[in-house]
């Protein structure tokens, strides 16, 4: 539905009380990003810890979901297991759909419920249900029994945690319907705090499109854009499992706990290679033509007469790369193997991968031992890291729970920070260089997805401080913009700034369409202002030794230049969280 202010549901699960609140702001925050870091302003906690029963869990989208295509996100927020400061994590899915379905621009969920519990949301009906008899299911038979209670498939979204969210692990994700996850960070881990299994929103309601031809026109545009032109055709092609021979090509792709950056074994894990042997299927958010996650599959054996069993496993690079080069993994099936073990306990696939490998080098250097890692971790060898996977989501014993709380927790117990691939948060799949290492370390999500610093490093060879931060400050604006449209990213070839206001309008949107920097200053401004009063300093972020070891396409790292960096936008996400301040 098209409105001018926000339409939010908030359920408080201790009390069970549900009140759908009018909240004003859409000309200023958009929605999603914005949306998100409004409400927790409004109904979060800075000075309580992040499993504080009173502190929300929140989900919101944007104002063009439904309307045009890969406005596909939702935007999750909340104060986090991994750092206790404030965090966004986004997932696709049919999760926005179908909140735009319910009627809803966003969802506040505060309180705990008394035992294992399913929220149900839908335009017409919101219950708080029991599902005790769930908690403890990994996140495959939680998801077979879930489909099974809540018909409606199509239509409605199953957002579950496994048996890692339900210990409240940082390293905790919520996979949306299967193939998608609100993976960093530890929303999962919040889901579990609130006895939480599962949210299942049930997209029932319809609304009549826009009157008019304008809208018709730029729907026509958009979608042309996304499928008769190649822009979008690298994701449904390869997809990002491409960037593996890309970057190991230029001596960029972290390898065995980023002892290298380059191995000729990566071709048993390529995009080719995966698409050649192990490629099923590509399937699809709600809402997009595009069609970028790639599904391959796991046959297993399960009896001595030729009985198989296969499984449909989605992949892409940043998994690839955690569970495959990060610990010497260098065959497709055996990735695929690791990943199907890592979510079906809701873990996020990149930090545990990324964790293991610090204990594999850890364990090789004698800082621990297997009395520590019960299972003899060995680079390249699967078998172990299964195993050690459900060690890690079970907390089996004191390391293994240390480690679920960060490569650089357990690092400050143990030792070994000098290797912990460590920025922000357990590393993404780019060591290109300074202006990444900078960019994930202080990025407000950690992600490779703040800004654009991995594609900075590939194309610039001259250490201009000013120039690398004005482009992660600007880059970084650019982003937020679109996240508050609830973008995904993968389209912000096509949504530049003229089609998305000729979209806004289309909708009759026109201040914001008119306004567009302003609102993109205001949320950058407002998310790092959130970010900062929960606790965050940037000056005091360390980049561990491991990342100026490596070499680099462009050589070795210079460490002069990298502190420089750091130090500088340190200084201007300060200077964006004082001026939000100010006004
Ligand atoms: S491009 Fe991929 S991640 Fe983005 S909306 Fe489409 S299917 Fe989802």
């Amino acid at each position: 539905m098209i409105r001018d202010h926000f339409r939010v549901l908030v359920v408080d699960l201790s009390s069970g009380q549900k009140s759908i609140a009018a909240i004003d702001g859409r000309d200023k925050v958009a929605g999603g990003s914005g949306l998100a870091a409004m409400l927790f302003e409004k109904y979060g906690f800075l000075d309580r810890p992040w499993n504080d029963p009173g502190q929300p869990l929140i989900f919101a989208i944007g104002p063009l979901t439904g309307y045009f295509p890969l406005m596909s996100k939702t935007v999750c927020a909340f104060k986090s297991p991994y750092h206790d400061q404030y965090a966004e994590s986004h997932g696709g899915g049919r999760s926005a759909l179908s909140l735009r379905f319910a009627d809803f621009d966003g969802l506040v969920i505060t309180g705990r419920a008394k035992s294992g519990s399913a929220l149900i949301v839908g335009s017409r009906h919101i219950e708080i249900k029991d599902i005790h008899y769930l908690w403890g299911t990994d996140l495959h038979v939680a998801g077979k029994t879930l489909r099974r209670m809540f018909p409606g498939a199509g239509h409605r979204t199953i957002l579950r945690i496994g048996p890692a969210g339900e210990r409240q692990s940082p390293m905790a994700c919520i996979t949306a319907d299967t193939y998608r996850h609100f993976g960093r960070l530890g929303g999962g881990g919040v889901m579990g705090s609130k006895n939480l299994k599962s949210i299942m929103i049930h997209g029932d309601a319809s609304f009549p499109l826009p009157e008019g031809g304008e809208y018709v026109k730029v729907f026509e545009k958009v979608h042309a854009d996304m499928t008769s032109t190649d822009m979008m055709s690298k994701y449904h092609n390869l997809g990002t499992p491409g960037n593996v021979k890309g970057l190991n090509d230029i001596k960029s792709l972290p390898i065995r706990n980023l002892q290298a950056t380059a191995d000729p074994a990566v071709a048993g894990i390529s995009g080719e290679r995966f698409a050649e042997v192990a490629l099923l299927r590509n399937a699809a958010c709600a809402g997009c033509p595009v069609g970028c996650i790639h599904i391959g599959f796991q046959r297993e054996r399960f009896q001595e007469e030729n009985r198989y069993i296969y499984r449909q496993i989605a992949y892409d690079f940043e998994l690839i790369f955690a569970v495959g080069s990060m610990l010497g993994i260098m065959d497709c099936f055996e990735v695929l193997k690791l990943i199907n073990v890592a979510e079906k306990m809701g873990l996020d696939v990149i930090s545990p991968g990324v964790a293991l490998a610090w204990a594999t080098e850890a364990l090789a250097k004698g800082i621990i031992t297997t009395k520590e890692t019960i299972v003899p971790l060995d680079f390249g060898n699967s078998s172990v890291y299964a195993d050690a996977l459900q060690h890690l989501a079970y907390g089996t014993n004191e390391f293994y729970q240390f480690l679920s709380s960060g490569t650089l927790k357990a690092a400050e117990h143990y030792g070994g920070g000098d290797f912990a691939c460590v920025l922000g948060q357990e590393m993404s799949g780019y060591a290109t260089g300074k202006v990444f290492f900078v960019s994930q370390a202080l990025g407000l999500r950690h992600s490779h997805l703040d800004a654009g610093g991995y594609s900075y490093d590939q194309k610039h060879e001259d250490k201009n401080v000013e120039k690398a931060v004005e482009f992660l400050v600007r880059d970084e604006q650019g982003r937020v913009l679109l996240t508050s449209m609830v973008a995904c990213l993968f389209a912000r070839a096509v949504y530049k700034d003229e089609l998305l206001a000729n979209c806004l309008n289309s909708l009759g949107y026109t201040t914001l369409a008119d306004n567009m920097d302003q609102v993109a200053q205001h949320i950058q401004k407002l998310r790092w202002r959130t970010r900062l009063a929960t606790g965050f300093d940037p000056a005091a972020v360390k980049i561990p030794k491991r990342f100026t070891e490596i070499t680099t396409w462009k050589g070795n790292i210079d460490k002069k230049y990298l502190n420089n960096l750091k130090k500088e936008y340190a200084k201007r996400i300060l200077a964006l969280g004082k001026e939000e301040k100010k006004e």
